[in-house]
Formats: C-alpha cells, structure tokens, sequence
C-alpha cells in the first residue's frame, strides 16, 4: 500500500476471485461459468458490433427492447450493467448508509460484504440454518436493505417466491435485493413481483445460464422508479458501463434463446447425474436448484477433497470459512465433465 491511499481504504480486503489459470487444461468447475460456447451467430454480432471509435449506447436501447420482450417486462424495468457485480455495487451505493444498514447471510456470495465495506456501509450478518437453508423470519421487519441470493451462493438452495414475498411485504420502508444469478436452473424468480412492490430488485445476469461470462453483462429488474434511482449512480460513475461489443453479444444471445434454454436443460440433466452418483459414492450435498453442487466427504477433508482434484486435472472451489470449509463447491459442466470428474473421485 502507498503512503497516497486513502485511510477510508486501509483496512479493505478485496474480493478474491476464483482461479482462472493459464498454466494448465484443467476441467474447469471453479467458477460456475457453462460449458457451452454461445453459438457462431452471436460471433457475428460481435463482429457487426457498432464501430468501436464511436462511444457505446450509454442506454442500450436495443439490447433493452430485446430483453423486455424476451422475459415479459416494460422497458422502464430494466438497467443493464457491467456484469451483476456493477448492479449490486449500485445497490450498496444507492440504498444504504449509516441509518440503513445491510442485511445478508452468513454463507452468500463474498461480494456482498466487500461491496458493503468499499462504500462504508455498515452490515450485519444472518447465520444460516443447520441445513443451510435461510431463515425468512431473520428477515421479516428489520429495517435494513436486504441482500440474498437465490438460489443462495455455495448452497444452491432456493427460497420459494412466497417466501421472497413476505419478506418483501413485510419491510416496506426498505429495499430488498435479490440476486438471482443462479435462477434459471430451478428457482423461481421473484420478476413477477415487480408489479406489485416498489421495494423490490431483482438482478441477474448473462455470466451463468447465458455463457456470457467474459462478455460481462448483468441486469436489474424493478419498478421504473428504482431503475431511475440506479441511473443516477450509473450515470455518476461509469455511463459507458457496457461496451459495444457486450452490447452485440447481448442481443446474439438474446436472439438464441431456444440454445440457451437447451443448455440450461443439459445442466440441469447433469446436475441430476453428478447428485446420483455422489448419492451412490456416500457424499453429502446440499439440494442445489444452481449451476453447482455443495458437496462434502467424511473421508477426506474439504481443503484436501479440493487438493486432490486438482492434481488430477480438475479444478472446483474451496472456501476457508468455518461453516463450509469441510465442502467443495463443484460448478455442473458438460456431460463428459461429468462423468471424468466421477470416474477421477472413484480413484481417490
Ligand atoms: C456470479 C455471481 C454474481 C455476479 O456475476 P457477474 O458475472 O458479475 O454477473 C452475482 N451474484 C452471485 C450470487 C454470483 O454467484
């Protein structure tokens, strides 16, 4: 650290992202991304992407068009960011403050809390239940922005939409934040509620169900007035937040949406493979609607689970928080992935 750097930034641990080695050909189930490439098509938007010594379309107007009509809301509904990070990082920054702190779980995506210290935000934390599913009661009237993933992060488990309602009923002074970068391999999506509550934002994003991960590509769904809300801090801080090239390759894959539900199928199909099979081995795991299984061993501890594959080529998460650092998260890839990542385990 410089001597320059500001004191409100001494104490800030960053976000560690997951491995995305060079080095190696591992299988790779660390990240969560698909294993599918987007189709050629979506190549050739790229390549009629407007000219790039034009600035892009701070409103991404036709990828917004496009959106609305693909997932059935208005245009006024919808801000599009540099991936979901960016949405959520405006939620930090647009709804909370010393008088509203955040809210979040224990076990969740890692970002929430970096995102809550980078903007000086104070927090408190929700242990999760035994099983690791979320209280809703913890929830209910607590007067703070609410921040939970659902499906939630390392579990994969999902909370019902009624459930995501009451919560949302019962704290109508506040905004509650649900991110659903996993919702498209099982949960349901709290969108429809958008209608009716003007304290609900949903977001979501192209990196996990739509192989778009690298392109960086997330969304906001809200009520018109949210969305101006988010507007005003992306308009203060990064206007030109998605480049021309994400854009094209927004609306290629957009205009793929058979493939990207198929895909999502396979996943799922795989999911349901890779549970089977662990089931048989004697692992236990927890019952994920995501792109990844939470996956634990009484014969070998999580660090070394995770050591081991390595070695063998194949790369999964392991996280040194107490509560699960005796699991292994494993992203669903390919059928193939699959089945060599069984076969590897077997050999253990
Ligand atoms: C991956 C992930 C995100 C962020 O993804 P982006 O690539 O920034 O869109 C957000 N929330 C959760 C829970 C995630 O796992």
């Amino acid at each position: 650290m410089s001597e320059f750097f500001s004191k409100k930034f001494k104490n800030l641990e960053s976000y560690v992202p997951g491995e995305q080695p060079k080095d190696t050909n591992y299988i790779k189930l660390n990240t969560n991304e698909s294993p599918f490439d987007v189709p050629a098509k979506v190549y050739e938007h790229i390549n009629n992407a407007r000219a790039l010594r034009l600035y892009c379309d701070c409103d991404c107007v036709d990828l917004t068009e496009k959106l609305a009509s693909t997932i059935g809301v208005d245009k006024e509904n919808l801000i599009f960011t540099n991936g979901s990070d960016d949405i959520l990082d405006f939620a930090f920054m647009a709804y909370c403050d010393e008088d509203t702190p955040a809210v979040f779980p224990n076990i969740t995506y890692g970002f929430y809390e970096v995102f809550a210290n980078v903007n000086n935000v104070p927090y408190e934390i929700k242990n999760l239940n035994e099983d690791f599913t979320i209280n809703i009661d913890d929830y209910k009237n607590v007067g703070k922005t609410i921040f939970i993933a659902n499906p939630n992060a390392w579990t994969g488990i999902a909370l019902s939409r009624d459930e995501i309602e009451e919560i949302v009923k019962s704290n109508p002074n506040n905004i509650v934040v649900i991110d659903e970068a996993y919702v498209d391999f099982g949960a349901e999506s709290a969108v429809p509620l958008i209608k009716k509550y003007d304290n609900l934002l949903v977001t979501q994003t192209f990196s996990k169900s739509r192989s778009l991960a690298g392109a960086r590509l997330g969304f906001g769904i809200a009520c018109p007035k949210l969305i101006r809300d988010l507007n005003t801090i992306k308009y203060s801080t990064n206007p030109y937040n998605i480049n021309s090239l994400t854009q094209a390759a927004g609306i290629g894959v957009l205009e793929c949406e058979q493939e990207m539900q198929d895909n999502i199928k396979k996943i799922c199909k795989n999911r349901e493979y890779l549970a089977e099979e662990l089931k048989k081995l004697g692992f236990e795991f927890t019952p994920s609607k995501a792109n990844f299984l939470l996956v634990r061993s009484n014969k070998i501890s999580g660090k070394e689970f995770y050591e081991k594959l390595k070695e063998s080529g194949i790369l999964v998460r392991h996280s040194s928080q107490k509560e699960i650092s005796n699991y292994i998260r494993i992203t669903i890839g390919s059928f193939e992935d699959m089945k060599k990542l069984v076969e590897v385990i077997k050999n253990l």
